[in-house]
């Protein structure tokens, strides 16, 4: 006999682990009406913090539009400023974004700050990302209460928006985008 052992039949593939991912992170296609909805590009600058913008919500789902704009009045009357540095984006724009933090910090580190666009809740409309430091520890503090919760450990200033997180408060944060 050949001491060559011939492919075993047994070996049946191994199926790779279920991803962990939330229910609401279906995979987005690039030709989804929401995914071609671009954000604001430059607009009003945050007048607590001018190296950030101040976006309108323009673009974001209508339900996280009307959260936003409620919490910041909420935050308002804290003596808080919120400022939406960052919200909408279409597919074409987290595609740049990936790729600029690519360009600038190599793909290993990127995938760390910036996901692919079929799982960005930016894309979906559903994210935003808020300056300054003032503001997101505020609304991190309100603990979902407005439907917002921090999502990644490496930035706190991304938070997601769900129904869920009302009702139900905040999941465990997880370390950055890429797990
Ligand atoms: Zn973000």
């Amino acid at each position: 006999m050949p001491a060559v052992p011939a492919p075993s039949a047994a070996a049946a593939p191994v199926a790779p682990p279920a991803e962990a991912t939330p229910a609401s992170s279906a995979p987005i296609d690039r030709n989804d009406p929401v995914a071609v909805v671009a954000g604001p590009e430059g607009g009003a600058r945050c007048s607590a913090a001018t190296e950030y913008a101040d976006e309108s919500g323009e673009g974001l789902d209508p339900a996280v539009a009307a959260a936003w704009d409620a919490a910041r009045r909420a935050a308002t009357d804290a003596g808080v400023h919120l400022c939406l540095a960052d919200g909408k984006r279409s597919w074409d724009q987290q595609v740049a974004i990936a790729q600029d933090y690519v360009d600038k910090y190599g793909a290993e580190t990127a995938k760390k700050y910036a996901l692919p666009p079929e799982s960005s809740e930016h894309v979906r409309g559903l994210a935003v990302d808020v300056q300054p430091a003032s503001a997101y520890t505020w609304l991190e503090a309100r603990k979902g209460s407005d439907g917002f919760c921090r999502t990644y450990d490496n930035e706190p200033w991304h938070f997601e928006w769900s129904a869920a997180h009302i009702t139900e408060g905040c999941p465990a944060t997880v370390a950055h985008p890429a797990g």
